[in-house]
């Protein structure tokens, strides 16, 4: 895949002093609802309305969104606030009525993305359409399967292009409703610079409070922009109620809102960036050797019980270590998760070793 800067066009053409903002409810739920919030978000630094009209909900019995005849109301917030407007597709019927109705931007939901047969559907449906089309990532963690569905669109001639990230799903995550696993989305600016990432803390956050934390970390990622769910009655809403915002937290978010510039050539900075850098090689290089002397251990004990014909799962043990490991992190102000997810790797690794052993 090759990422130009037409890819960009959609962005570059707004003219930004800011990075993007693209705010409005989960779901359009009346046309009161639509139109109050549009017009509270109208002088904000809001570029792109967003509305869900069709819901994907992941069971049955939710909100499914209003359907078709939420489109006008879409098209309402346009002409009286100037305001870009977006919705999600996820079929060619969808693609056909957002495109009758002027919607100007399309987003490829998180559940549509992990489909590859739909994806081209949708992409099919749209050759020789100019509108931008943004993909969520899909909703488990494979980077391959989301270059792919942006690679769909642009074999079908869609030259402008996005990306959100809006987190993976995890069955037990305390902090996170999806995982943000931003090594993903590194990976993916690292390799495709030019593509515009966006970054959606509603759904990766699942709740309010800490919608500006994950923002913020975005922005110091330099994201180009945020999609943030916002509604006139948070608490009231049809769906996501938890994790919506009202339009005047955007404005405080936003304000409060830390833009980094992408670098800086100041010979102090410099200096001190590149010896904080050399002591991160230098700890991580000795991480390195932690592990390989551990899982050394870890093979020696499994001789051992491979010849006392022991099993190498001792389940007792290893809540032990985790506990112990979990709470000396917090100890030492470790996020919980991430010492979780380190152990555990490590634990896999161990077990795969003993295995091997003869
Ligand atoms: C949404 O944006 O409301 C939505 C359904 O998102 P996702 O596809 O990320 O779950
Ligand atoms: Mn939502």
């Amino acid at each position: 895949m090759e990422i130009t800067k037409e890819n960009r066009k959609w962005l570059d053409g707004m003219n930004l002093s800011h990075p993007i903002v693209i705010a409005g409810p989960c779901s359009a739920e009346t046309e009161e609802q639509v139109l109050k919030t549009a017009h509270l978000l109208k002088d904000t630094d809001t570029n792109v309305f967003r509305a869900g009209i069709w819901k994907p909900r992941t069971r049955p019995g939710g909100f499914e969104g209003v359907g078709e005849k939420g489109l006008p109301w879409l098209q309402k917030v346009k002409q009286e606030t100037g305001m870009l407007i977006t919705t999600e597709v996820g079929n060619t019927d969808h693609v056909e009525k957002a495109l009758k109705h002027g919607i100007d931007i399309l987003w490829i939901g998180a559940r549509t993305t992990v489909n590859p047969f739909v994806v081209q559907e949708i992409a099919d449906a749209l050759k020789g359409v100019d509108i931008p089309v943004l993909v969520k990532n899909p909703v488990n963690p494979d980077l391959p399967l989301w270059l792919g569905a942006v690679e769909r669109f642009q074999a079908a001639g869609i030259s402008q292009l996005g990306v959100i990230h809006r987190g993976f799903s995890t069955y037990n995550s305390l902090h996170y409703r999806n995982k943000p696993k931003w090594h993903i989305a590194i990976e993916l600016k690292k390799e495709f610079p030019d593509l515009p990432l966006i970054l959606d803390p509603s759904h990766i956050c699942g709740r309010r409070d800490t919608i500006f934390d994950v923002s913020q970390t975005g922005l110091d990622l330099n994201y180009d922009g945020l999609m943030i769910e916002t509604h006139i009655d948070p608490d009231n809403a049809w769906s996501d109620a938890k994790q919506q915002i009202t339009p005047a937290r955007l404005v405080e978010i936003t304000q409060e809102l830390i833009i980094r510039q992408k670098n800086s050539t100041k010979e102090e900075f410099q200096r001190k960036l590149n010896m904080y850098r050399k002591e991160l090689d230098l700890l991580d290089s000795n991480l390195i050797d932690l592990l390989k002397d551990r899982m050394s251990i870890s093979e020696e004990i499994g001789r051992l019980k491979h010849k006392e014909n022991v099993a190498i799962l001792q389940s007792g043990r290893w809540s032990e270590i985790l506990e112990s490991m979990i709470q000396a992190g917090e100890e030492k102000g470790l996020n919980k998760e991430f010492v979780e997810e380190i152990f555990k790797a490590i634990h896999v690794e161990s077990i795969n070793i003993q295995h091997n052993v003869k």
